[in-house]
Protein backbone atom coordinates (compact mmCIF):
# COMPACT_ATOMS: atom_id res chain seq x y z
CA UNK A 1 0.00 0.00 0.00
CA UNK A 2 1.90 3.21 -1.20
CA UNK A 3 0.50 6.89 -0.25
CA UNK A 4 0.77 8.94 -3.45
CA UNK A 5 -1.76 11.39 -2.20
CA UNK A 6 -2.69 12.96 0.50
CA UNK A 7 -5.49 15.32 1.66
CA UNK A 8 -5.43 17.50 4.79
CA UNK A 9 -8.23 18.73 6.41
CA UNK A 10 -7.86 20.93 8.73
CA UNK A 11 -4.77 23.71 7.84
CA UNK A 12 -3.90 24.95 10.94
CA UNK A 13 -0.87 24.19 13.06
CA UNK A 14 -0.54 20.45 12.65
CA UNK A 15 -1.92 20.36 8.90
CA UNK A 16 0.01 23.19 7.63
CA UNK A 17 3.37 21.40 9.36
CA UNK A 18 2.42 17.88 7.89
CA UNK A 19 2.23 19.47 4.31
CA UNK A 20 5.37 21.40 4.76
CA UNK A 21 7.12 18.58 6.18
CA UNK A 22 6.01 16.39 3.02
CA UNK A 23 7.50 19.88 0.55
CA UNK A 24 10.31 19.94 3.00
CA UNK A 25 11.39 16.29 2.86
CA UNK A 26 10.50 15.78 -0.87
CA UNK A 27 8.32 12.72 -0.57
CA UNK A 28 6.44 11.94 -3.80
CA UNK A 29 2.81 12.83 -2.44
CA UNK A 30 1.28 14.99 -4.19
CA UNK A 31 -0.72 17.11 -1.38
CA UNK A 32 -4.52 18.66 -1.01
CA UNK A 33 -6.14 20.40 1.94
CA UNK A 34 -9.52 21.99 2.89
CA UNK A 35 -10.24 23.79 6.07
CA UNK A 36 -13.84 25.15 6.59
CA UNK A 37 -12.68 28.74 7.39
CA UNK A 38 -12.60 30.91 3.82
CA UNK A 39 -9.54 33.50 4.99
CA UNK A 40 -7.85 29.97 6.63
CA UNK A 41 -7.90 28.35 2.82
CA UNK A 42 -6.48 31.49 1.14
CA UNK A 43 -3.42 32.01 3.85
CA UNK A 44 -2.91 27.97 3.25
CA UNK A 45 -3.03 28.57 0.07
CA UNK A 46 -0.45 31.79 0.16
CA UNK A 47 1.96 30.13 2.60
CA UNK A 48 2.10 26.76 0.41
CA UNK A 49 1.26 24.19 2.33
CA UNK A 50 -0.30 21.94 0.34
CA UNK A 51 -0.21 21.48 -3.47
CA UNK A 52 -3.57 22.44 -4.18
CA UNK A 53 -6.23 23.55 -1.38
CA UNK A 54 -9.91 23.52 -2.54
CA UNK A 55 -12.99 25.10 -2.09
CA UNK A 56 -14.91 21.49 -0.89
CA UNK A 57 -14.01 18.50 1.08
CA UNK A 58 -15.53 16.07 -1.38
CA UNK A 59 -13.00 17.98 -4.13
CA UNK A 60 -9.83 18.16 -1.61
CA UNK A 61 -10.22 14.28 -0.68
CA UNK A 62 -10.88 12.82 -4.53
CA UNK A 63 -8.69 10.13 -5.33
CA UNK A 64 -6.84 10.26 -2.02
CA UNK A 65 -4.94 7.58 -0.64
CA UNK A 66 -4.71 8.95 2.71
CA UNK A 67 -6.74 11.64 4.50
CA UNK A 68 -5.72 12.94 7.49
CA UNK A 69 -8.10 15.44 10.25
CA UNK A 70 -6.41 18.11 11.39
CA UNK A 71 -9.59 19.99 13.36
CA UNK A 72 -10.13 19.80 17.29
CA UNK A 73 -11.61 16.82 18.68
CA UNK A 74 -15.18 17.94 18.88
CA UNK A 75 -15.24 18.13 15.38
CA UNK A 76 -14.04 15.58 14.22
CA UNK A 77 -17.50 13.63 13.44
CA UNK A 78 -18.20 17.27 11.53
CA UNK A 79 -14.96 16.74 9.25
CA UNK A 80 -15.42 13.11 8.51
CA UNK A 81 -18.99 13.71 7.24
CA UNK A 82 -18.06 16.51 5.22
CA UNK A 83 -15.54 14.13 3.55
CA UNK A 84 -17.79 11.00 3.29
CA UNK A 85 -19.04 11.47 -0.07
CA UNK A 86 -15.73 12.32 -1.97
CA UNK A 87 -13.64 9.47 -0.40
CA UNK A 88 -12.57 6.59 -2.81
CA UNK A 89 -13.07 2.75 -2.64
CA UNK A 90 -9.82 1.53 -0.06
CA UNK A 91 -9.04 5.19 1.22
CA UNK A 92 -7.37 5.15 4.78
CA UNK A 93 -8.49 7.87 7.15
CA UNK A 94 -6.82 9.40 9.61
CA UNK A 95 -6.57 11.92 12.09
CA UNK A 96 -3.84 13.90 14.75
CA UNK A 97 -6.32 14.54 17.70
CA UNK A 98 -5.01 14.71 20.92
CA UNK A 99 -7.77 12.24 22.68
CA UNK A 100 -7.82 9.07 21.09
CA UNK A 101 -10.83 6.77 22.07
CA UNK A 102 -13.94 9.57 21.60
CA UNK A 103 -12.19 10.28 18.19
CA UNK A 104 -12.46 6.85 17.17
CA UNK A 105 -15.83 6.24 18.34
CA UNK A 106 -17.05 9.42 16.35
CA UNK A 107 -14.48 8.63 13.15
CA UNK A 108 -16.28 5.01 13.10
CA UNK A 109 -19.61 6.58 13.73
CA UNK A 110 -19.37 9.30 10.65
CA UNK A 111 -17.50 6.65 8.08
CA UNK A 112 -18.74 2.88 8.42
CA UNK A 113 -16.89 0.54 6.48
CA UNK A 114 -14.11 3.19 6.24
CA UNK A 115 -10.32 1.77 6.92
CA UNK A 116 -9.93 4.45 10.16
CA UNK A 117 -6.52 4.30 11.79
CA UNK A 118 -6.17 7.18 14.39
CA UNK A 119 -3.07 8.72 15.00
CA UNK A 120 -1.59 11.50 17.84
CA UNK A 121 1.74 13.06 16.70
CA UNK A 122 3.07 14.00 20.35
CA UNK A 123 4.32 17.80 18.75
CA UNK A 124 2.68 21.30 18.96
CA UNK A 125 3.32 24.22 20.26
CA UNK A 126 0.93 26.99 21.71
CA UNK A 127 0.24 28.94 18.47
CA UNK A 128 -2.53 27.62 16.17
CA UNK A 129 -3.48 28.79 12.49
CA UNK A 130 -2.13 28.61 9.06
CA UNK A 131 0.97 30.51 9.70
CA UNK A 132 1.91 28.51 12.58
CA UNK A 133 2.75 25.26 11.25
CA UNK A 134 6.94 24.34 10.34
CA UNK A 135 7.88 21.60 8.13
CA UNK A 136 10.75 20.29 11.32
CA UNK A 137 7.48 20.41 13.91
CA UNK A 138 7.43 16.03 13.71
CA UNK A 139 11.20 15.66 13.78
CA UNK A 140 12.57 13.23 16.47
CA UNK A 141 9.30 13.50 18.25
CA UNK A 142 7.02 10.29 18.76
CA UNK A 143 3.54 10.03 16.42
CA UNK A 144 1.26 7.13 18.95
CA UNK A 145 -0.84 5.07 16.27
CA UNK A 146 -3.94 3.50 18.04
CA UNK A 147 -5.31 0.86 15.33
CA UNK A 148 -8.91 -0.43 16.45
CA UNK A 149 -8.90 -3.96 16.96
CA UNK A 150 -8.99 -6.08 13.29
CA UNK A 151 -7.43 -3.05 11.74
CA UNK A 152 -5.96 -3.43 8.31
CA UNK A 153 -2.35 -4.49 8.96
CA UNK A 154 -1.30 -3.27 5.94
CA UNK A 155 -2.77 0.36 6.29
CA UNK A 156 -1.35 0.45 9.96
CA UNK A 157 2.24 -0.15 7.74
CA UNK A 158 1.95 2.30 5.87
CA UNK A 159 0.93 5.09 8.26
CA UNK A 160 3.26 4.36 10.30
CA UNK A 161 6.12 4.59 7.26
CA UNK A 162 3.84 7.78 6.37
CA UNK A 163 4.89 9.46 9.33
CA UNK A 164 8.54 7.78 9.82
CA UNK A 165 9.17 9.62 6.50
CA UNK A 166 8.50 12.69 8.28
CA UNK A 167 10.81 12.10 10.99
CA UNK A 168 8.62 10.81 13.47
CA UNK A 169 9.57 7.88 15.68
CA UNK A 170 6.45 5.58 15.70
CA UNK A 171 5.11 3.48 18.42
CA UNK A 172 1.19 1.61 18.23
CA UNK A 173 -0.95 2.12 21.06
CA UNK A 174 -4.43 0.76 22.37
CA UNK A 175 -6.84 4.15 22.40
CA UNK A 176 -7.62 3.46 26.38
CA UNK A 177 -3.68 3.69 27.62
CA UNK A 178 -3.09 6.23 24.93
CA UNK A 179 -5.60 8.60 26.53
CA UNK A 180 -4.08 7.45 29.95
CA UNK A 181 -0.66 8.36 29.53
CA UNK A 182 -1.12 11.81 27.60
CA UNK A 183 -3.40 12.45 30.48
CA UNK A 184 -0.49 12.54 32.60
CA UNK A 185 2.30 13.59 30.29
CA UNK A 186 -0.05 16.55 28.28
CA UNK A 187 -3.31 17.08 29.47
CA UNK A 188 -2.78 17.45 33.72
CA UNK A 189 0.21 19.87 32.80
CA UNK A 190 -2.01 22.31 30.89
CA UNK A 191 -4.59 21.97 33.16
CA UNK A 192 -2.36 22.72 36.36
CA UNK A 193 -0.71 25.70 33.52
CA UNK A 194 -4.47 26.85 33.20
CA UNK A 195 -5.34 26.63 36.78
CA UNK A 196 -2.34 28.09 38.30
CA UNK A 197 -2.30 31.48 35.32
CA UNK A 198 -5.79 31.97 36.11
CA UNK A 199 -5.78 32.01 40.03
CA UNK A 200 -2.30 34.10 39.60
CA UNK A 201 -4.58 36.85 37.59
CA UNK A 202 -7.87 36.49 40.31
CA UNK A 203 -5.58 37.50 43.26
CA UNK A 204 -6.47 40.54 44.98
CA UNK A 205 -3.45 41.12 47.34
CA UNK A 206 -0.92 40.47 44.48
CA UNK A 207 -1.30 43.20 41.62
CA UNK A 208 -2.00 41.84 38.15
CA UNK A 209 1.27 44.05 37.40
CA UNK A 210 3.75 43.01 39.78
CA UNK A 211 2.41 39.00 38.44
CA UNK A 212 3.94 39.80 35.13
CA UNK A 213 6.89 41.81 36.35
CA UNK A 214 8.25 39.08 38.28
CA UNK A 215 7.01 36.04 36.38
CA UNK A 216 10.12 34.99 35.21
CA UNK A 217 10.36 33.66 38.67
CA UNK A 218 8.50 30.42 37.10
CA UNK A 219 5.31 32.04 36.32
CA UNK A 220 5.81 32.82 33.03
CA UNK A 221 7.20 29.26 31.95
CA UNK A 222 3.06 28.68 32.79
CA UNK A 223 2.35 31.48 30.87
CA UNK A 224 3.27 29.40 27.49
CA UNK A 225 1.54 26.40 28.13
CA UNK A 226 -1.30 28.64 29.12
CA UNK A 227 -1.44 30.57 25.77
CA UNK A 228 -2.70 27.35 24.01
CA UNK A 229 -5.59 27.33 21.80
CA UNK A 230 -8.88 27.54 24.16
CA UNK A 231 -10.95 25.36 21.94
CA UNK A 232 -8.18 22.83 21.04
CA UNK A 233 -8.18 22.40 25.40
CA UNK A 234 -11.79 22.63 26.37
CA UNK A 235 -12.25 19.78 23.23
CA UNK A 236 -9.57 17.32 24.88
CA UNK A 237 -11.08 18.21 28.57
CA UNK A 238 -14.26 16.70 27.05
CA UNK A 239 -13.03 13.90 25.62
CA UNK A 240 -11.10 12.42 27.94
CA UNK A 241 -12.88 12.72 30.85
CA UNK A 242 -12.32 10.19 32.01
CA UNK A 243 -9.00 9.38 32.00
CA UNK A 244 -8.37 13.31 32.87
CA UNK A 245 -10.59 12.73 36.56
CA UNK A 246 -8.52 9.48 37.07
CA UNK A 247 -4.98 11.37 37.05
CA UNK A 248 -6.25 14.56 39.09
CA UNK A 249 -7.44 12.23 41.48
CA UNK A 250 -4.24 10.66 41.94
CA UNK A 251 -2.72 14.39 41.26
CA UNK A 252 -4.96 16.16 44.16
CA UNK A 253 -3.80 13.31 46.59
CA UNK A 254 0.07 14.30 45.88
CA UNK A 255 -0.76 17.65 46.27
CA UNK A 256 -2.20 17.21 49.66
CA UNK A 257 0.61 15.28 50.72
CA UNK A 258 2.83 18.21 49.68
CA UNK A 259 0.45 20.47 51.42
CA UNK A 260 1.04 18.40 54.71
CA UNK A 261 4.63 18.06 54.75
CA UNK A 262 5.17 21.90 54.19
CA UNK A 263 2.23 22.44 57.30
CA UNK A 264 4.66 19.96 59.66
CA UNK A 265 8.33 20.95 58.55
CA UNK A 266 8.60 17.88 56.71
CA UNK A 267 12.02 18.91 54.87
CA UNK A 268 12.91 15.61 53.89
CA UNK A 269 9.27 14.42 52.07
CA UNK A 270 10.38 18.19 49.88
CA UNK A 271 13.81 17.20 49.33
CA UNK A 272 12.94 14.08 48.46
CA UNK A 273 10.08 14.52 45.64
CA UNK A 274 12.39 17.40 44.38
CA UNK A 275 15.29 15.05 43.89
CA UNK A 276 13.25 12.59 41.89
CA UNK A 277 12.16 15.07 39.67
CA UNK A 278 14.90 16.48 38.92
CA UNK A 279 15.70 12.87 37.22
CA UNK A 280 13.30 13.23 35.38
CA UNK A 281 14.23 16.08 33.75
CA UNK A 282 18.09 14.52 32.98
CA UNK A 283 15.91 11.75 31.50
CA UNK A 284 14.09 14.02 29.04
CA UNK A 285 16.91 15.68 28.11
CA UNK A 286 18.65 12.99 27.42
CA UNK A 287 15.58 11.17 24.91
CA UNK A 288 15.78 14.46 23.47
CA UNK A 289 12.19 15.42 23.94
CA UNK A 290 13.49 19.18 25.16
CA UNK A 291 16.51 21.52 24.62
CA UNK A 292 19.13 21.07 26.96
CA UNK A 293 20.59 24.48 26.89
CA UNK A 294 19.61 25.71 30.71
CA UNK A 295 16.22 27.98 30.72
CA UNK A 296 15.06 26.28 27.68
CA UNK A 297 17.67 27.89 25.50
CA UNK A 298 16.34 31.21 25.98
CA UNK A 299 19.00 34.18 25.38
CA UNK A 300 20.34 36.55 28.59
CA UNK A 301 21.85 39.49 27.70
CA UNK A 302 25.41 40.09 29.54
P1 LIG B 1 -5.56 24.84 14.67
O1 LIG B 1 -4.22 25.46 14.36
O2 LIG B 1 -6.59 25.68 15.35
O3 LIG B 1 -6.16 24.28 13.31
C1 LIG B 1 -7.40 23.64 13.21
C2 LIG B 1 -8.08 24.08 11.93
O4 LIG B 1 -9.23 23.24 11.71
C3 LIG B 1 -8.60 25.53 12.00
O5 LIG B 1 -8.26 26.20 10.81
C4 LIG B 1 -10.11 25.31 12.12
O6 LIG B 1 -10.86 26.37 11.56
C5 LIG B 1 -10.32 24.07 11.29
N1 LIG B 1 -11.58 23.41 11.55
C6 LIG B 1 -12.31 23.38 12.70
N2 LIG B 1 -13.41 22.61 12.53
C7 LIG B 1 -13.37 22.15 11.27
C8 LIG B 1 -14.22 21.30 10.50
N3 LIG B 1 -15.33 20.76 11.03
N4 LIG B 1 -13.88 21.04 9.21
C9 LIG B 1 -12.76 21.59 8.67
N5 LIG B 1 -11.92 22.40 9.34
C10 LIG B 1 -12.22 22.67 10.63
O7 LIG B 1 -5.39 23.54 15.58
P2 LIG B 1 -4.16 22.51 15.66
O8 LIG B 1 -3.27 22.93 16.77
O9 LIG B 1 -3.61 22.28 14.32
O10 LIG B 1 -4.93 21.23 16.20
C11 LIG B 1 -5.57 20.33 15.32
C12 LIG B 1 -5.67 18.96 15.98
O11 LIG B 1 -4.35 18.54 16.32
C13 LIG B 1 -6.49 18.92 17.26
O12 LIG B 1 -7.31 17.76 17.24
C14 LIG B 1 -5.45 18.79 18.36
O13 LIG B 1 -5.95 18.04 19.46
C15 LIG B 1 -4.33 18.06 17.65
N6 LIG B 1 -2.98 18.31 18.16
C16 LIG B 1 -2.59 19.57 18.49
C17 LIG B 1 -1.32 19.80 18.99
C18 LIG B 1 -0.88 21.19 19.39
O14 LIG B 1 0.08 21.35 20.13
N7 LIG B 1 -1.51 22.23 18.91
C19 LIG B 1 -0.42 18.72 19.12
C20 LIG B 1 -0.81 17.44 18.72
C21 LIG B 1 -2.11 17.24 18.25
P3 LIG B 1 -11.52 27.47 12.57
O15 LIG B 1 -10.39 28.31 13.02
O16 LIG B 1 -12.50 28.18 11.70
O17 LIG B 1 -12.17 26.73 13.69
Amino acid sequence: MTIRRLAIIGLGLLGGSIGLAVKARGLAVTTTGWDRDASVRERAAARGLVGTVYDTPEAAVAEADLVILCVPVGAMGDAARAIAAGLKPGAIVSDVGSSKEAVATALAEALPGVTIIPAHPVAGTEQSGPEAGFATLFAGRWCIITPPEGADAQAVQALGDFWTQLGSKVEIMDAAHHDLVLAVTSHIPHLIAYTIVGTASDLEDVTQSEVIKYSAGGFRDFTRIAASDPVMWRDVFLTNKGAVLEMLGRFTEDLTALQRAIRSGDGDTLFDLFTRTRAIRRQVIEQGQDDERPDFGREHGS
